[in-house]
């Protein structure tokens, strides 16, 4: 039984790891995007009922949580703390955890603290889930998003100020109606210098019920599907130099899942050189293999 108000969970798998929802909803209104339409206004659980929760997966034996929500950068502005996710974070890390990581934060809401929080604290993942979508300011005007290439790479760059091996991981939609040869040509370009560790690539299809679904400038799907497959072949050489590079670190591997603190559930892994009978183990990399990771056991 889960301690406090928030009812029982039963967990669907066991294992190390476990998915934990930090809020439900959207209030930001994308324009390729139906998920405010069907989940509603962002609402933030209760920190108490999160760390309840999280106290309970400890004891299961859980020991990388996954936070979860639409966009968690928003985490605590329904309770009156758009500073909440700051201090839950080191509160998380501290219940015994190897370690806690957040999914889906929003390239316009990151602020200095929280990337320091995320970045340097011990017991949170230094990983950066960061939905950029596209990097042309034309095609994220038209989603009704923030930002261009040049605040995307001040971004890592801040990030990067604070810990320098942070992993970073990011989707992109190739095809959004009215991109331009030339929107497409800065996504490239943008990809080359952001040196992501994992990247998601997606074309674009409409969702019934959107307001780009009324957006008369489609990409021909002959165009589409040639820009797709060069993105594709420029990112997966791109996350295998980002992999190549980390060779030499020093990494903490969850052995069961084969995962280190700067990979996220959807990216590359951890493969050790020798089985190891230990749930987490020191690792130095020795060798990448495509966007993986082989890691010699230093120490338990
Ligand atoms: S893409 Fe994400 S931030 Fe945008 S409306 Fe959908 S859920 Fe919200």
């Amino acid at each position: 039984m889960l301690p406090g108000h928030i009812g029982m969970r039963r967990r669907l798998h066991e294992g190390p790891f476990a998915n934990v929802k930090l809020a439900s909803g959207c209030d930001r209104r994308c324009t390729f995007c139906a998920i405010p339409s069907f989940r509603g206004s962002f609402v933030s659980r209760r920190p108490t009922d999160i760390l309840n929760e999280v106290r309970w997966l400890v004891d299961q034996g859980v020991l990388e949580i996954n936070l979860v929500s639409e966009n968690s950068t928003s985490y605590g502005k329904d309770l009156g703390d758009l500073r909440l996710l700051e201090s839950l974070l080191p509160e998380i890390a501290d219940t015994g955890l190897e370690r806690v990581r957040v999914a889906y934060l929003q390239p316009a809401e990151m602020r200095p603290d929280l990337i320091r929080v995320i970045g340097a604290t011990v017991g949170v993942a230094p990983y950066f889930d960061l939905s950029f979508q596209h990097a042309s300011a034309a095609v994220l005007r038209r989603m009704r998003r923030f930002g261009s290439a040049q605040d995307f790479l001040s971004l890592l760059e801040q990030i990067r100020a604070v810990n320098p091996r942070a992993g970073v991981r990011s989707n992109f939609i190739i095809g959004f109606p009215g991109e331009t040869a030339a929107d497409f040509q800065i996504l490239l370009d943008f990809l080359e210098q952001a040196q992501l560790d994992a990247v998601g690539l997606f074309t674009y299809s409409p969702e019934e019920g959107t307001e780009a679904a009324g957006f008369t400038d489609e990409v021909d799907p002959q165009e589409m599907a040639l820009r797709f497959d060069t993105a594709s072949t420029l990112v997966e050489e791109l996350m295998s130099q980002r992999a190549e590079d980390r060779i030499g670190e020093t990494v903490r591997v969850i052995t069961v899942i084969g995962r280190n603190q700067f990979q996220g559930p959807e990216d590359g892994g951890t493969r050790l050189t020798t089985p190891a009978d230990a749930e987490v183990v020191v690792a130095r990399v020795v060798a990448s293999e495509g966007a993986d990771l082989v890691a010699e056991m230093t120490h338990v």
